[in-house]
């Protein structure tokens, strides 16, 4: 270990682990040099701690000819990538490295199985420090109340959000994922300044709030998907705020960018994170990649993210050093994140299973006429069957086997639509597409 490492470890671990609004005056004065040293000396460490605990990344190295000891930067790991795919096919135990703590799960994309992620908990407890130290850059203080409104099934937003305003040391009430109406009524008493929720939540939420009325709001701060800008002035003028935008995965525990103020991309954790972008097009657009610099229990390396993305090289008005990416144009695979939630071709496979009187060519298309996602069946009638019949049984047919999908239908976070055509209307080409977005807005045009 180097000097400037150790002086960089010390740096770290002594002062800005310690408390955040100390932390957060540090980070904001922090050299670049200082950020890239660290990120290059926990690489090269957590690469050899890889190779030496995890069966998995020492059976891929050695297949690939790579010596840990030798790795620098992550060109030495030439293509080697770690992909979603590789933590379902492989047993999740070639993944761990230490005694796990914790664990969260991601919703499938291309089938119906989730990725199980283990943690420990002081890997938590880091992650919210950045994650306090990003709120408290917002301006969220100890005198601050806060609410937060995630789903706490087997989600990482939850336990994290009760983390982070702990180390703030403000009021936290968790309301969790409730119906928006009744949300608005509960939240009215207690006259919550901060709200954290998902966007499509909070846009209906909103909606309610424009017509019965709104209390002072300082920030409001949402995760999970993806938002237009066009839905962004709309709650932020119901309520008279910035609504402020994080990003994130179970697999990298949550947010690794959050915006600051000019709501101009995400501030990376880049003391955690090793970022790049693969493949950039000729406007630096690619896939975001990552690597986690601290994670004892289930290190990734390399870890394909699969959403598109560009690095902002510029420096923020903010002042804030940590590099920025823009906001995620799309997804490399076929899931799209919207009201209904993480939707993927399987989901609608299923759930048009055995529902009469249709071929087997049809295409789910996710538009935003207005503010709201909606969720429309493109569908070819056979055998003249009635219209409302086919797409009664497939509401039933959708509540009976994906719960959550039909609750959120039922808070009015998206609508669910039914087109209907002629057989061989849909397949122009020899592959059909099953799952398009056509909603305009969600690609950062800057
Ligand atoms: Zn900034």
């Amino acid at each position: 270990m180097t000097i400037l490492t150790a002086v960089s470890e010390f740096v770290e671990e002594r002062i800005v682990n310690r408390r955040p609004s100390v932390a957060l005056q540090i980070g904001t004065h922090l050299p670049m040099w200082f950020i890239d040293q660290v990120k290059s000396s926990r690489f090269q460490s957590v690469i050899r701690y890889a190779a030496e605990k995890s069966p998995f990344y020492r059976r891929k190295f050695q297949e690939l000819g790579i010596d840990p000891r030798r790795v620098k930067t992550p060109s030495d790991l030439r293509d080697f990538f770690t992909a979603s795919e590789d933590l379902r096919s492989n047993p999740i135990e070639e993944f761990l490295c230490g005694a796990p703590q914790i664990a969260f799960e991601t919703t499938g994309t291309t089938s119906a199985r989730n990725k199980r992620v283990f943690f420990g908990m002081q890997e938590m407890e880091s992650m919210a420090r950045y994650g306090a130290i990003a709120l408290m850059h917002l301006g969220l203080t100890a005198s601050d109340r806060v609410v937060s409104a995630f789903d706490h099934s087997f989600w990482v937003s939850g336990p994290l959000a009760r983390e982070i305003t702990r180390l703030v040391g403000c009021l936290h009430v968790e309301a969790g994922k409730i119906d928006p109406g009744e949300f608005y009524a509960r939240a009215a008493d207690y006259q919550f300044n901060v709200i954290l929720a998902e966007p499509s939540w909070l846009l209906r939420v909103s909606e309610i709030a424009k017509s019965r009325g709104t209390w002072p709001m300082k920030l409001l701060l949402v995760g999970g998907e993806n938002m237009t800008e066009q839905t962004r002035r709309y709650i932020e003028d119901v309520w008279q705020v910035d609504m402020i935008m994080e990003y994130g995965q179970t697999e990298s525990f949550g947010a690794i960018g959050v915006e600051c103020h000019q709501k101009d991309g995400y501030h990376l954790n880049e003391l955690n994170f090793l970022f790049e972008i693969d493949q950039p097009d000729g406007d630096g657009y690619g896939e975001l990649v990552y690597t986690t610099l601290t994670r004892k229990v289930m290190p990734l390396i390399r870890y394909r993210a699969a959403d598109m993305t560009r690095l902002i090289d510029a420096p923020c008005p903010c002042g804030l050093p940590m590099r920025r990416i823009a906001k995620i144009r799309s997804r490399k695979d076929e899931m799209i994140v919207c009201g209904m939630g993480n939707i993927s071709p399987w989901i609608f496979e299923t759930t048009l299973r055995g529902v009469n009187g249709i071929s087997p060519d049809w295409q789910i298309r996710v538009t935003r006429p207005d503010h709201k996602d909606h969720v429309e069946f493109q569908l070819e009638l056979t055998n003249g069957e009635d219209p409302s019949l086919v797409s009664d049984s497939i509401r039933q047919s959708l509540r009976s086997q994906f719960s959550d999908f039909w609750k959120n239908y039922e808070m009015g976070l998206y609508e669910l639509d039914f087109k209907f055509g002629a057989p061989g209307t849909l397949r122009q080409g020899r592959k059909l597409l099953r799952l398009v977005d056509l909603r305009h807005g969600l690609v950062d045009s800057r």
